[in-house]
């Protein structure tokens, strides 16, 4: 596959059966059109963060793919509606929330899409699985500013 690039993309859920609403969502990336799997986090959870209702269970996963940051957008929102998922109101409780955290080396600021994932650095439930599967793409520093944050990684 030419012009490949390494995405990396953030799952999440808190409600119904969250882990495996996540299981599922890690499977369904894997198996994206013109798209490698590469890696894919334990799953980790936590309180929510700015927001209510149960707790979230989270992930990180790692593709090569051929996909346009935007083809790449639209394929996770099909399957966030695949997975039932509604926006009531912002930060809602959600069955499955899909984000493009990275995308190689783009930076975009669009309305629509920004990427890196702006708040990516300040959520460990985003970092701690990232540094797990990517360890050279966090620093000891970016470690440490989350420390406060409660994040426990759930048995395989
Ligand atoms: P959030 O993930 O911030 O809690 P949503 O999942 O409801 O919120 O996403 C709302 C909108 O965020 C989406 O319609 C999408 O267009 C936009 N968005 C902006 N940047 C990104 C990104 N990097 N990954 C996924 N969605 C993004
Ligand atoms: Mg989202």
């Amino acid at each position: 596959m030419p012009d490949r690039v390494l995405a990396t993309l953030g799952v999440g859920a808190n409600l119904g059966d969250a882990r495996a609403a996540v299981r599922k969502a890690v499977q369904d990336l894997a198996a994206l059109p013109q798209t490698e799997w590469r890696a894919s986090s334990s799953l980790y959870t936590s309180a929510p963060l700015d927001a209510d209702g149960p707790d979230y269970v989270n992930a990180v996963v790692q593709v090569w793919t051929a996909l346009s940051p935007d083809a790449l957008l639209a394929a996770l929102q099909a399957i966030e509606q695949q997975a039932g998922r509604l926006r009531p109101y912002r930060n809602a409780p959600r069955t499955l929330d899909l984000d493009i955290l990275l995308y190689g080396e783009l930076q975009l600021t669009r309305s629509d899409l920004h990427i890196p994932h702006p708040r990516m650095w300040q959520r460990a439930f985003v970092v701690m699985p990232l540094a797990e599967i990517a360890p050279h793409m966090v620093s000891a520093a970016q470690m440490q500013s989350l420390a406060g944050q409660s994040v426990r990684r759930l048995d395989a």
